[in-house]
């Protein structure tokens, strides 16, 4: 990997106080380089997106709170920064982009007025300058006739629209890193294509590093470098896309990928879900945090907390099969998933 533009060490987060605290991220380390697209993938309360966020401290608090960490960015730890100084990096090096549009969208201006008003905010653009700057980054997200639309206002533009408008509000002060949290998961699949290879095309042309948090490996595979994996506050996995779908490790990025629906030779769809449901944090299983879904789980996996097992410089894993205990003694979990991975998965909301 280049030299890394974001770089988070040791970050956790806790929700809570004392007994009943929670840790939602849970000691969690990785880059992001300059250029790159790096995915942050789990399910549902995997920890990922209280981790985007807390880089910015954009998490309530109370109850959340960082307990430990840095997260350097170009030089500088964005969770020992001022509260002012946290400012300027929001919506100015760091842009956002959120799965609802329209809620982050004010449904009593013009989109031109809000993308002219955030290029002011980080800018000192006077009002003219700001509102040709707003055309132009609606032209530079795909707008159609971006200078007539700019007058329009939020209702009157598509779900896959008022995202495009959110992207180019959120490149209004040409930020460096674009945290994307769940961009496409409200839009249907021809519009989420076409917000992916947006967002591919920016990365490209404007050399800007996305941090991609999603639920949806399909969308992973389209457009990222290189994918982290969480479950349970943790990342289980990690690696180059390529690799990590061709040959996963880790047995929960192994069920992620089953899961996916995929068309074989004989134009069969295979889906297999992983069994069972996410722990809950607040009282974590023993051990290895998957060993009651896992299909692979030894007696080991109860009491043994796995430690990240390095392959290769970009390639780990945080699971017992690699280092540590002896898979003799199945738990007797079903298998699931396939041991076919040949190929990456095809965008699964294609069959949905
Ligand atoms: Fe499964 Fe054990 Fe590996 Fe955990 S450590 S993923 S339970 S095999």
């Amino acid at each position: 990997m280049a030299e890394p533009l974001l770089s988070v060490q040791d970050l956790t987060v806790e929700f809570g106080r004392g007994k009943s605290a929670v840790q939602a991220v849970d000691h969690v380390s990785f880059e992001v380089a300059r250029g790159t697209t790096v995915g942050l993938v789990g399910e549902s309360g995997s920890g990922k997106s209280a981790t985007a966020l807390s880089l910015l401290r954009l998490l309530p608090s109370p109850p959340a709170r960082v307990v430990s960490g840095s997260a350097y960015l170009e030089g500088r730890d964005l969770l020992a920064l001022s509260e002012s100084e946290l400012r300027k990096q929001r919506g100015g090096t760091v842009g956002f982009v959120f799965q609802d549009p329209l809620t982050s969208l004010n449904p009593v201006m013009t989109v031109g007025e809000q993308v002219a008003e955030a290029i002011r905010l980080h800018t000192s653009a006077r009002r003219r300058q700001a509102w040709d700057r707003a055309v132009e980054a609606l032209d530079r997200v795909h707008i159609p006739n971006a200078p007539q639309r700019a007058r329009d206002y939020p209702h009157q533009f598509s779900g896959g629209m008022r995202q495009r408008v959110m992207i180019a509000m959120a490149l209004a002060s040409r930020p460096k890193l674009l945290l994307a949290d769940e961009p496409t998961t409200a839009l249907d699949v021809t519009i989420q294509a076409e917000i992916l290879d947006l967002l591919s095309e920016l990365r490209q042309t404007l050399g800007l590093a996305i941090l991609l948090i999603t639920h949806d490996l399909g969308v992973v595979s389209e457009v990222c470098q290189d994918v982290l994996v969480m479950y349970a506050g943790q990342i289980v996995e990690r690696g180059p896309a390529a690799e990590l779908f061709t040959s996963p490790k880790h047995p929960y990025t192994q069920g992620l990928l089953a899961s996916l629906p995929q068309v074989t030779e004989g134009e069969q769809l295979r889906l297999q879900a992983i069994q069972g449901a996410p722990p809950s944090l607040s009282e974590p299983p023993s051990g290895c945090r998957f060993h009651p879904r896992c299909p692979k789980a030894f007696a080991e996996c109860r009491v043994t907390e796995p430690t990240e097992v390095q392959f290769s410089s970009t390639r780990a894993a945080r699971c017992l099969l690699y280092g540590g205990g002896q898979p003799e003694e199945q738990l007797g979990v079903p298998e699931t998933g396939s041991s076919e991975w040949g190929r990456p998965p095809q965008r699964p909301s294609m069959w949905q």
